[in-house]
């Protein structure tokens, strides 16, 4: 390490988490810091005996101090390993796309080697989000790569997720390469959806719930559905593709079920009358639904993030608890709920044992038929559990 390089020093025994690989340095375990590194620029991580541990970008504000880009002394961190980075993750995606499937997520963050950046590819059109003080600081190299990769025409930014503030970073937005066709859209096990990148939800689409579309597909056949918070219809396409009889879709967003109802029109071959669009909040109108004694089949519970963080997962546990009682009491004995949680701060164990008090609250018992999880372009690094934020359980009702 030289002496005059930008450095943090680490507290004695704090090296260990970068040595076994963990991306991030939390401000508990920095020591030090030798010179004065401006935001996002490339630093060195050194032990508390000064040994050299990685690259890492630097981020001053926020309590994740540092995020690391390599524990390779002999790397640069620049434009070319940004361009290796996400050509390597890109490559990796190959695999997931044909003439029946045009969109998946490039660079899904830590776990491709690029904390902070966000990939998401539909048809010619990519989404970056650059969610970190150095994903920032890299922008222009990221960009170019990310343009340069085959089949991309257009990349558009949405850096406006609110982690963005944690890092002292303002909202971002816009074309940044090429130009955006009038119409983005996805073809996904066959389906045809419409994206929206400028104004729809995370870079428009929820790609992660592609493997579990097409397990509620698998089993839709015949059964009266409930799709609650079910965004611009992902579920509720697959379900009435799947066979479904009836598919009853809610969302408290107006715009969601707007997009919603595009999609099902561009689907020709699905059966419009067989869905209806309920703009109401879930937690209101799965009482409705209850107090008119309806019953369904098979239910999907798809909530947005109750709980960022730990600290939020107190809220975020009665939040759950109520929608999967309330589900579990809308079934019919047997019937199946794909129930999720997104957040970061609700672990599968955790999850699980709030939707078992969920059970016991509503009279039944229930079964795990199979764990759902996001789909392969969303991987999650070993040694960072921390990205293991999608979970879901699809169980049978006793
Ligand atoms: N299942 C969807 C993604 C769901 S994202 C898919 O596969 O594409 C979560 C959705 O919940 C968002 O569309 C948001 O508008 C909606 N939402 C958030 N809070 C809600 C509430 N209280 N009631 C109804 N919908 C809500």
């Amino acid at each position: 390490m030289q002496a005059s390089a930008p450095a943090v020093v680490l507290k004695e025994g704090r090296e260990r988490s970068v040595l076994q690989g963990h991306p991030w340095v939390f401000s508990g375990a920095i020591d030090r810091v030798l010179g004065e590194p401006a935001p996002g620029t490339t630093i060195s991580v050194a032990d508390a005996g000064g040994g050299w541990l990685a690259h890492a970008a630097w981020s001053p504000v926020s309590q994740i101090r540092a995020r690391i880009w390599s524990r390779d002394p002999t790397l640069r961190i620049d434009a070319a390993f940004f361009r290796g980075r996400i050509q390597h993750a890109a490559g990796l995606r190959a695999p997931l796309f044909d003439d029946a499937h045009t969109g998946a997520r490039l660079v899904h963050g830590e776990a491709d080697g690029l904390p902070g950046i966000i990939v998401d590819r539909y048809g010619s059109v990519a989404v970056v989000q650059l969610l970190s003080a150095g994903a920032d600081h890299w922008r222009t190299a990221i960009v170019d790569a990310i343009a340069t990769l085959p089949g991309i025409e257009c990349v558009y930014e949405r850096s406006d997720a609110d982690v963005r503030a944690l890092e002292g970073l303002p909202e971002r937005v816009g074309v940044v390469a090429g130009s955006m066709p009038s119409d983005v859209s996805l073809r996904e096990d066959g389906l045809d959806y419409r994206v929206d990148p400028v104004g729809g939800q995370k870079t428009g689409f929820y790609l992660d719930q592609r493997d579990n579309r097409r397990q509620v597909r698998a089993i839709a056949g015949g059964r009266r559905v409930l799709n609650a918070f079910c965004y611009s219809g992902g579920f509720t396409l697959a379900a009435l593709a799947g066979g479904a009889t009836h598919v009853v879709s809610i969302d408290s967003s107006g715009e969601a079920l707007a997009m919603g109802a595009q999609n099902l029109a561009r689907n020709p071959a699905l059966p419009v009358a067989a869905n209806k669009w309920i703009e109401a909040d879930v937690f209101a109108h799965l009482r409705q639904l209850r107090n008119e004694a309806a019953s369904f089949d098979l239910i999907v519970l798809d909530p947005p993030k109750f709980a960022p963080t730990a600290a939020h997962a107190e809220g975020a546990a009665r939040a759950y608890k109520d929608i999967n009682l309330l589900a579990l009491k809308l079934l019919v004995p047997g019937g199946l709920l794909a129930t999720f949680s997104c957040s970061g701060g609700v672990n599968a164990e955790l999850f699980q044992k709030i939707v078992a008090g969920a059970a016991v609250d509503a009279g039944t018992g229930a079964q795990i038929v199979r764990r759902l999880g996001p789909s392969p372009d969303h991987p999650v690094a070993l040694n960072f559990p921390e990205g293991d934020y999608l979970k879901g359980m699809l169980l049978r009702k006793n």
